[in-house]
């Protein structure tokens, strides 16, 4: 396959006003300036004039359960957000995981993302299997799946902050998260799959629960996924519960390394910033999010320039209702330049956040992020000559400063996920009544259950 005239931004290496990149297989063959010598008979051919291909964007931070949840809790604190919710999130079963899943992975699909994680913590006793019911929907849906297994072994009962009715016990975390590695878990170059181990939170899964699941990831050799320094109230939470702060905590707990990734990291002390750094441990930069629950604003142009590595995620989509990935790299820019300055975060930045510093989070470096020859083909081409969009001097301008763009391609290993701004793998519009339907049956099995959702958790209505 061939993409031709069409300005390549590759993240590595120097941009192209007006070039082409060659596929085979499901590898980037070559890219270059002009047109492309040599090609053989028969080469299928997709004309890029207009476009900007940049790689396909990684998500590293999501919970898609939770687009079942949308639009409840508008107003509240992450803690009174999670107290809310807890009650609604019991009730799930595997029908409204693959619903969601299935509308929530489209949707990131349609905004150029070709690889998402995803962190399930919430696996209430007898409701099927929520794993296997969102890995379903990943292959479906066509694009690279991280699922994180997560959990929570910390209840109210035990000082934590979720009902123990969503919590589980510590062994049978253990045995199923080994189980998810050992069934789904694909180390291979072109792996459409990895398993990641990702206990909740600080206030909701156990030092024993903490310890043991490193100990899990490094026996298995995948990678370890968290919640860290997301609110002040966390900050207090771990002060008062176990005397440090979130990042000594997890260091106390052996949770940092290259292998280790966590979400939010808002509240940094400059030596907090300095450890992530020293030791590899990436952060998952998820600002609507941390916009939507008045979180904070995380300190990314100082983790970048201190050596940190950052990628983007939009968090559960109950904290960020519809936010399309390619949207979070100009939040995240807007956030760095309205915290520290007009030259805190470019636009290119913001594209190797959304890329290649997602790759480094998941350890996909060496795969994904870039386009670069031998590297697998995940591409967006996005249509930057509308007759709005087009009055942009600069196409990676265009792309980040405004709302995302159309797009006229979303490639992953060479295959079309998204064609002329449609998905072409499942169908569009029953993937987006999925999504409908799992929240119309996540609320109605909540009812049965005795909590009324609309009532509780959106005070207005
Ligand atoms: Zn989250």
């Amino acid at each position: 396959m061939l993409i031709e005239n069409v300005y390549i931004a590759p993240v590595a290496g120097p941009e192209i006003e007006s070039g082409y990149i060659r596929i085979e297989g499901d590898r980037i063959a070559e890219l270059g300036a002009g047109p492309a010598p040599g090609v053989p008979d028969g080469t299928a051919r997709i004309d890029g004039t207009g476009c900007l291909a940049t790689p396909g964007l990684v998500n590293t931070h999501h919970h898609l359960y939770q687009w079942a949840s949308q639009g409840l809790a508008q107003d509240a604190t992450l803690f009174e957000w999670l107290t809310a919710l807890y009650q609604v999130w019991a009730a799930m079963d595997a029908e409204v995981v693959h619903g969601a899943a299935t509308a929530g992975l489209g949707w990131l699909a349609l905004s150029g993302c070709t690889t998402s994680s995803d962190h399930h913590y919430v696996f209430p006793k007898g409701r099927g299997d929520l794993l296997a019911a969102e890995i379903e929907a990943a292959r479906e849906v066509g694009i690279r799946f991280h699922p994180a297994r997560g959990s929570m072994d910390r209840g109210q009962s035990q000082g934590g902050l979720p009902p123990d009715v969503v919590v589980e016990e510590l062994d049978d975390i253990l045995t199923a998260t080994a189980e998810a590695v050992d069934a789904y878990h694909d180390p291979s170059f072109s792996s459409m799959l990895r398993v990641a181990v990702a206990p909740c939170s600080p206030f909701s899964a156990s030092a024993a629960l903490m310890t043991e699941s490193a100990a899990l990831a490094r026996a298995k050799g995948v990678r370890l996924h968290t919640h860290i320094a997301e609110t002040m109230d966390e900050d207090e939470h771990c002060v008062k519960q176990f005397g440090l702060r979130p990042v000594d905590y997890m260091e106390q707990l052996g949770w940092l390394g290259p292998d280790v990734w966590f979400a939010h990291t808002v509240h940094l002390s400059d030596g907090d910033i300095g450890k992530l750094a020293a030791t590899g441990t990436g952060s998952a930069h998820c600002p609507s999010s941390n916009g939507r629950l008045g979180a904070g604003i995380a300190r990314v142009s100082e983790m970048l320039r201190r050596g940190a590595n950052v990628g983007l995620g939009v968090d559960g989509s109950a904290s960020s209702e519809l936010t399309p990935l390619a949207g979070e790299m100009r939040q995240a820019l807007l956030f760095q330049r309205a915290r520290y300055g007009p030259d805190a975060l470019t636009a290119r930045q913001a594209l190797e956040l959304a890329t290649l510093g997602g790759a480094r989070n998941l350890g996909r470096a060496g795969e994904l992020g870039s386009i670069e020859p031998g590297k697998l083909a995940d591409l967006a081409l996005w249509r930057v000559d509308g007759p709005f969009t087009a009055a942009v001097a600069d196409p990676v301008c265009a792309l980040v400063f405004g709302p995302p763009p159309p797009l006229a391609r979303v490639l992953v290993g060479g295959r079309s996920v998204v064609e002329d701004g449609e998905l072409r793998t499942v169908a569009q519009d029953e993937a987006g009544r999925a999504g409908v339907a799992a929240r119309q049956r996540l609320l109605r099995l909540a009812e049965e259950r005795g909590f009324t959702a609309a009532k509780e958790v959106h005070p207005e209505t």
